[in-house]
């Protein structure tokens, strides 16, 4: 595919990357591999705006993937941070601002007792099956394909996100032994879970799941879908963890424990609550929770957990996050979801935009996705062309079909009329896309 358009400063930061990091980029899926073309080094970004090494300015759809739910140098969290930075940037004792974080998470989740900090989401979720391992006694655990854990050994099977964008087939590097104790399932389909408990009784220490997955594309659980899910959890003695690093505090004040009201065990969070810098943490019961250290046996730590940087900047956004700050995200998107729709079949192209709470994404499929074999199924090939004509015209989407989109506060009309503008002819270009 032909790119009209040049990044020439980019490009020369990448050609240096490339040299010193592998594939050039510190997380797979911001390489652009999947779309082809130079990935955008970005220097600066302000309100729902990103300016790269070149110049140009994109109104941002992907957040940094979820955290920026205020969108970029929002003025308080900036305070926060300048305010904390200037006390120093980490002791290595407990420090105040880990309290308030971890009251803030606890008042807002009414399942969570007790929770852990600690600096990203998959840290959060391999501590979270580690307790789930050594509470029950038990060894496996249940994960649904194209569900995404972040690169924790035991959860990379079937994974989505950017083992999902890429293909990958589970990764060298994990063993067969860890391999062995993940049991794979399709999502959304609570017969499956039966069947595995039944094959496996007494084995299971947990069930992960995403709270509404995001990693596959946007797939929620259909209905009844989670409820059963705990359902049979709680029959078999098995924990029911509910990994809400994207959907915590996005999808509501709640996270997505605020949409559906179904009650987990043990519940993993990132993004959103780090205001931008590394902070994650998970969190539940507090009979399980005690079993961790040292209040109990089961071991995890971390030098930087609860820094007091991170913990100024993530409560900072939290504050902020209260009704009003979700009834604009919801609407930006509700609003971003017509014109995208509006758009695509203007040109007769097939699609579905599938959305939970404010999350969204686009399959370019009409039939339904309900799991990650559906999501393969779209015509990749054409997100390829929107992708790049929307990049053109100023507009950062997720450089792969299988994410979501996100939108923040600071999404105004301005921004989404620019995303508007863009629409006809990214429109165009997947309609006149060839595989
Ligand atoms: N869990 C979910 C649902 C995620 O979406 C991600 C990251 O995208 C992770 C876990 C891993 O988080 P991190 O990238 O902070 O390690």
């Amino acid at each position: 595919m032909a790119y009209s358009y040049e990044a020439p400063v980019s490009q020369s930061l990448f050609d240096r990357a490339s040299v010193v990091t592998p594939g050039g980029v510190n997380s797979p899926v911001r390489a652009f591999r999947a779309v082809g073309g130079t990935p955008r080094f970005m220097v600066s970004g302000t309100g729902p705006y990103l300016t790269d090494a070149d110049g140009r300015e994109y109104v941002d759809l992907v957040c940094s993937w979820g955290p920026m739910i205020l969108g970029h140098s929002h003025p308080e969290v900036i305070a926060a941070v300048q305010e904390a930075v200037s006390r120093g940037t980490s002791f290595g004792t407990p420090g105040e601002g880990e309290v308030a974080l971890a009251e803030e998470i606890v008042a807002r989740i009414e399942p969570v007792e007790q929770v852990r900090l600690v600096s990203s989401g998959t840290e959060a979720t391999m501590s979270a099956i580690r307790l789930a391992r050594g509470f029950t006694g038990r060894a496996k655990v249940v994960k649904f394909a194209g569900c995404y854990h972040g690169h924790v050994d035991a959860l990379l099977a079937a994974a989505g996100s950017g083992v999902a964008t890429f293909g990958l087939p589970d990764t060298p590097g994990v063993t067969g032994a860890t391999a062995g104790d993940t049991v794979v399932l399709p999502y959304n389909d609570l017969e499956a879970v039966r069947a595995a408990f039944a094959a496996h009784p007494g084995e299971i220490a947990c069930v992960i799941t995403e709270a509404s997955p995001g990693n596959m594309g946007v797939v929620p659980p259909a209905d009844g879908f989670n409820a059963g899910l705990k359902e049979l959890c709680a029959a078999n003695g098995v924990l029911y963890i509910s990994d809400e690093v994207m959907t915590g505090f996005r999808t509501s004040k709640a996270g997505w424990y605020g949409v559906d009201g179904v009650r987990p065990d043990l519940m993993t969070f990132g993004k959103v609550m780090g205001g931008g810098f590394p902070a994650a943490a998970f969190g539940g019961r507090g009979d399980v929770m005690a079993h961790l250290a040292p209040a109990g046996p089961v071991y995890q730590a971390g030098t930087l957990s609860g820094n007091p940087v991170a913990t100024a900047a993530g409560l900072a956004q939290l504050r902020l996050l209260d009704d009003a700050a979700y009834a604009r995200i919801d609407a930006v998107s509700a609003g971003l979801r017509s014109l995208v729709g509006e758009a695509l079949t203007k040109e007769g192209v097939a699609h579905t935009v599938s959305a939970a709470s404010n999350m969204f994404s686009v399959f370019f499929t009409d039939r339904p996705v309900r799991d990650y074999e559906d999501a393969k199924q779209q015509d990749v090939f054409r997100f390829t062309a929107f992708f790049h004509s929307m990049l053109a015209q100023g507009v950062y989407l997720p450089p792969s079909a299988f994410e979501s989109w996100f939108v923040s506060t600071a999404h105004d009309e301005r921004a989404v009329e620019r995303v508007a503008a863009a629409l006809p002819a990214a429109a165009r270009a997947a309609a006149e896309a060839t595989a």
